[in-house]
């Protein structure tokens, strides 16, 4: 009997391709190995960093590691479970979270699910946990300020709608009560909040919650909460899930704040994860890409571009001519933009650009040891973000609560971050208290001082009195303004510095009640004209020769 090879080889490269047909080792994988909440698939070479997987059991696996000869998957779930042998197939997905209004007032983990005990969250809308950064041309440069209603923040360190402003300091420093306060001072601003917990206790997440209950601020946040007895996928995951919630209000053109307490936990979590993928350790055991995971993460903070109309050609007077004789017409939302296309008639060949003008600001926190900024994770994420507020443990427990170092803390997106009238009055506000603390370690050892250095501290003494601040009293910005008027024109100069706290409450009760229509410019104008200024040092003239005569009296 003769065989004919040709015609063997062509039977067996059928069956070849019949069997890849049934398990497709593009799309389905094996488990090889299984342990401490990662395992290792033999498979899956088509799979995408980052992609959803599904398991046996309900559990689910992220794609976090892949390699020449196997995918390293953190799973989620009933880990426990899962053994050698089990199919893991690709869902094509990237994790997700529920988005939409009905999260808001809501206690969620990273996966989005409602942790609060109030039933399931009602919203069919979900959004990717990692999503790319908007670009460059979506985005446009921060011009609106997100008041903290923190007057040393406010004043000193402003921040912008759309700005990434990191909290630094030890433990026990006040990190959380400057988040947790601006959070209170956005009633009734149109600005959500996302509060997202990382590596926290539960009792300490638990005292946040009722706080913003407290105080009126739950309807409008959303918690995400990761403590620290979760596993460290779900840490790892709870900043991105917090941010995506956030970018579904931000697309649709409404601000939103972000706050991520704390990185440093969140650094420590995926260390953990990375470490039991075997990933070469690399500075203090992390791994190499820990800064790519938080600048994916704070990238994601922008302010975005308004709608605008693009015209080719023959347009009307009052645009300006772009590239390729291309027009723009900057018109803030989307519809407006249609209807500058409607008012502009035919005739030109336009597009819209849609942009919402929405905004997402980014509050990470990080915390320090020993107040050292210059060890790994600090130094990552004050080289990401557009500045920090850098707390303090001496000057906290010397009783300057806000325990903010004036010199350390900078907030490097510009003027545009306050309001004309706080720029004027406050311009060299965080100078001076720069300068008085220097001074005030010089003049430790010296007795003869003259004039000049002597009223510097004078007044660098009055100013650091007046920027304390208990929690949960947030003041509005147009307060603010005059309190710091009257520190930084001399009227606090004479008064002695025990007094000021009580200056300060009964100056702004006397303005609230003898000078609204001053506070009602304020808002309506923003701006500090000279003959507003006059008006406010009338009335804080007025104000303080009364305060004295009391003090006297
Ligand atoms: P941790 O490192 O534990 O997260 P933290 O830096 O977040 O601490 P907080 O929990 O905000 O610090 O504050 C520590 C303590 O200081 C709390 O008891 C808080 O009530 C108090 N505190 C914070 N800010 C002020 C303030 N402005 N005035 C008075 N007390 C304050
Ligand atoms: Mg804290």
């Amino acid at each position: 009997m003769s065989f004919n090879i040709d015609e063997i080889t062509g039977i067996l490269k059928q069956q070849i391709e019949g069997y890849e047909q049934t398990i497709d080792i593009a799309e389905v994988g094996t488990v090889v190995s299984v342990g401490d909440g990662i395992a290792r698939v033999y498979g899956l070479e088509k799979v995408a960093y980052l992609e959803l997987l599904s398991l046996p059991h309900d559990v689910y696996g992220i794609a976090l590691n892949l390699e020449e000869d196997s995918v390293g998957v953190v799973l989620l779930g009933e880990v426990s479970k899962i053994k050698e042998g089990d199919t893991v197939k690709r869902t094509r997905r990237i994790i997700e979270v529920p988005v939409g209004d009905a999260m808001l007032g809501r206690v969620v983990d990273s996966l989005g699910r409602a942790i609060d005990g109030k039933g399931p969250i009602d919203t069919s809308e979900a959004n990717p946990v990692e999503r790319i950064a908007p670009g460059v041309v979506y985005r446009q440069p921060v011009n609106e300020p997100l008041q903290t209603g923190i007057k040393a923040i406010d004043a000193m360190i402003p921040i912008g709608r759309g700005q990434r402003e990191l909290i630094i300091g030890d433990r026990q420093t006040g990190k959380t009560a400057i988040a947790i306060d601006t959070i209170i001072n956005q009633k009734g601003k149109d600005v959500i909040c996302i509060y997202v917990a990382v590596g926290q206790k539960q009792s300490t997440i638990a005292q946040v919650v009722k706080t913003l209950e407290e105080n009126g601020a739950l309807s409008y946040t959303v918690i995400v909460a990761a403590a620290a007895a979760e596993p460290a996928t779900m840490q790892y995951l709870a900043p991105f899930s917090g941010c995506a919630i956030g970018e579904h209000f931000r697309d649709k053109g409404q601000h939103v704040l972000c706050i991520y307490d704390d990185l440093s936990k969140h650094a420590a979590a995926y260390r953990e994860i990375s470490l039991l993928l075997r990933r070469p350790p690399g500075r203090e055991a992390f791994p190499g890409d820990v800064f790519f995971l938080h600048s994916r993460l704070l990238e994601r903070a922008a302010k975005m571009r308004e709608s605008y109309v693009i015209v080719k050609e023959g347009a009307a007077d009052d645009v300006t001519t772009g590239v390729d004789g291309e027009v723009y017409h900057g018109v803030p939302g989307h519809e407006a933009a249609e209807a500058k296309i409607k008012e502009l008639g035919g005739g030109h060949e336009m597009r819209v650009l849609p942009g919402t003008g929405g905004s997402l600001t980014a509050l990470p926190v990080i915390e320090t040891q020993a107040g050292d900024i210059s060890t790994y994770i600090p130094t990552n994420v004050i080289s990401i973000t557009d500045g920090q507020i850098f707390l303090e443990t001496d000057l906290f427990h010397s009783g300057i609560r806000p325990a903010i170092n004036a010199g350390l803390s900078v907030s490097r997106v510009g003027g545009n971050a306050q309001i004309g009238a706080m720029r004027k009055v406050a311009g060299t506000l965080r100078l001076e208290l720069a300068q008085f603390r220097e001074l005030q370690a010089f003049a430790q050892f010296g007795s003869d001082l003259d004039k000049s250095t002597q009223a510097q501290l004078n007044r660098g003494h009055r100013l650091q009195e007046l920027l304390k601040q208990p929690q949960y009293t947030p003041l509005e910005v147009e307060s603010q303004v005059f309190i710091i008027f009257a520190g930084t024109h001399g009227y606090l100069d004479s008064i002695p510095v025990e007094k000021i706290g009580d200056f300060e409450r009964k100056l702004t009760e006397f303005i609230q009640g003898s000078h609204p229509q001053i506070l009602e410019t304020l808002r309506a104008e923003k701006k500090l004209s000279d003959e507003l200024a006059e008006q406010i040092k009338a009335a804080i003239g007025d104000f303080s020769e009364r305060f004295k005569a009391t003090l006297e009296g």
